[in-house]
Order: C-alpha cells, then structure tokens, then sequence
C-alpha cells in the first residue's frame, strides 16, 4: 500500500522535491503508526533540500520534522494511546543504549535520529515512530498549532527553563523575533511573567510582537541594539539573552548582558564563527550555553502547560501538502512572521 508524501530525491532547489507516492511504513511492536493531519516546516527542511551534508540518509526520504495527527495503529497493551487519539510527534528517536540514553538525556544521543533529517520525516500522510515519540495532544489546539509545538516551543522550553534557568522576575532579550523559535521564545518567557526584549529588522514584525505581550521592541536594522538594550534597562542589561541569528547580533548579544548573564543559542543563520570576545566573557563572567531541540520529559511539561495556559503557536501561513514547494518558498522569504504549515489530507 502506498501514501502520498514529500519528498527529496536530490539536493537542489525546489525541483529536487517531489510529491508522490512512497510505501506505507511498517509498524513494528512498540512503535505507533500515525495519521498526520498537519506539519510545520523549519529550517533544516531547507538545509536537507540544499544539502544535506553532514547528515547521514538516504534518497529518496520524507521531509518534515514535526507533525500531529491521530493514532492509526498501536500495541493493543499501550498504557497512553489508543486508536484515534489526537497525537503530536517528538521528533528525536534515541539509541537507547549510549551513556547519555541511559542517565536520561535522550537529547544528547550519540546515535540520534530524527524526522526528515536521518530518516523518513513527517511530510506524508503516515508516519511510524516509537511509542515515546507519540504523546497526547493538548486541547483546544489545530493540529497545525500541536505540530509547532513539536520542534519550536520544545527547542524555547529547554533554552529558557533548562539551560538559561529563566526566572519570573528577569529581563531576555530575544534576537530575530519573527522565526517559530523566537516567536516560541516571547510566548514562554512571558507566560512566566519575564520581561521580554524582541528584535527584527523589520518595523511590522515588531508590532506585531508586541501586540502578543512584548515589553519592549528594539529594529537591529536602525538601531544599536546593545544601546537600545542599556537604554530600557537603566543600564544594566539582560538576564538572559535568547539567540539563533549567529554572527550578525554576537557582539551585540554579548554587549547586552549583565554581569554573569547567560547567553542561549540553537543556531546561526547568519553565520557560526563570530569573534569571540572572549575578554568580555572572562572578566564579566559570562555562560555561553549551545541547546538543540529538548528531552522527552520537556516536552510532557512543556504539553501539559500549553494545555492549561491556552497558549497557541502562531501560524503565518497553510499550504496543501501538494503546495510544499510555495511552502519551502514561504519559509526561505524570510517574509513569514510565525510557522508556514502543511495540510495534510
Ligand atoms: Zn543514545
């Protein structure tokens, strides 16, 4: 039997993604087969359409990283999920077996695998993936606003809770206010009650965050950022700096700290090989903390707070699965403010 799908048989341009038919997954024990109904698009879609290198895979394969849907077959004796459940997907599958599996800390599997990356993704009408990876949807959400939560808001969760240790009473500042992270990022922080500085090199952008609760809105276009920064700050600084633009705002990022501050970062976009400063680092006594993507403990947390806050990942956009490439080009515009989705029927 086959499914309708997104796929990439090359690496290109749009023209190496095809939508078409791919095999039905197999469902072994253990694992659950899911009906996707939505997806979300990130960033490393297009690295994996472009390139590719560096991640181990095999063409033709799925894109997609996140996704929801409904349980389509599962163990009979499963003890969360039954058939039709409403499900959102954790996209790392881990060994199980390396020293970081075993003390708990999935995230940092040597062996990781994850959707659309080294292995068929969620950009298809199924997908099949271990029994861990499938938990419960919140209510009151699109299955397009769960898949969001899968790789954004779950990426946002560790980065501010458990690597930057966010407190309620503290100022971050967040560069590039606009991507999914970022915009994830303000809605978190400020469902803590943290105050939350956004940047973004365009004027709407920024109107639009703070009409979401933003505290203060600084364009890295026209303004110092640094300066704005010390500026609503009394001159003292931020907390804790949220971080995926690279190169371009480091200076910055660093300039905008309080002494002992902690900067996060799960990217750079513009580039990884900034200056260091690493004076700066030593003598204010800096933390630089790497994150990517988050634990299976995380991401319960971070549902069952969704559940009870409301909170709903921002759309920018929904395409049919058919329409991936106007997605892909959506998402490559930079243009979009929130997550360009795929409908998946
Ligand atoms: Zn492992």
């Amino acid at each position: 039997m086959d499914m309708w799908a997104a796929f990439i048989e090359g690496h290109g341009g749009n023209e190496v993604v095809a939508v078409g038919q791919r095999p039905m997954p197999e469902r072994p024990a253990g694992h659950v087969l899911v009906r996707l109904h939505a997806a979300t698009l990130n960033r490393v879609d297009l690295y994996m359409r472009n390139s590719g290198a560096g991640i181990t895979h095999q063409l033709p394969q799925i894109l997609g990283l996140d996704g929801a849907g409904t349980v389509a077959a599962v163990d009979a004796d499963d003890p969360l999920l039954r058939p039709g459940q409403r499900v959102v997907l954790h996209p790392g599958i881990g060994c199980g077996r390396c020293e970081f599996c075993q003390r708990g800390e999935g995230v940092l599997c040597v062996r990781m695998r994850l959707l659309g990356e080294h292995r068929d993704g969620s950009f298809a009408q199924y997908v099949s993936l271990p029994a861990s990876n499938v938990f419960p949807m919140p209510e009151g959400l699109s299955f397009a606003e769960a898949a969001a939560l899968g790789v954004n808001h779950l990426t946002a969760w560790r980065m501010l809770f458990t690597q930057a240790r966010l407190k309620p009473w503290e100022t971050v500042l967040v560069f590039g206010v606009g991507g999914g992270v970022s915009l994830a990022a303000l809605q978190l922080a400020k469902g803590t009650g943290a105050r939350v500085i956004v940047t973004s090199r365009d004027n709407r952008k920024l109107e639009r965050a703070l009409a979401m609760g933003a505290d203060h809105a600084i364009n890295g276009q026209t303004e110092d950022v640094a300066q704005a920064v010390m500026a609503v700050t009394g001159g003292r600084g931020v907390d804790v700096v949220f971080e995926n633009v690279g190169a371009a705002v480091w200076s910055a990022a660093l300039k905008s700290l309080v002494r002992g501050g902690r900067l996060v970062t799960c990217g750079a976009t513009t580039g990884d090989q900034p200056p260091a400063d690493l004076r700066r680092i030593f003598i204010r006594q800096l933390q630089i903390l790497g994150s990517t993507l988050g634990d299976f403990d995380e991401f319960r947390d971070l549902l069952g707070w969704v559940g009870r806050t409301g909170l709903k990942p921002v759309i920018d956009s929904t395409y049919p699965l058919a329409q991936v490439h106007a997605a892909l080009d959506r998402l490559e515009s930079g243009e979009q403010f929130g997550k360009v989705a795929l409908q998946i029927d």
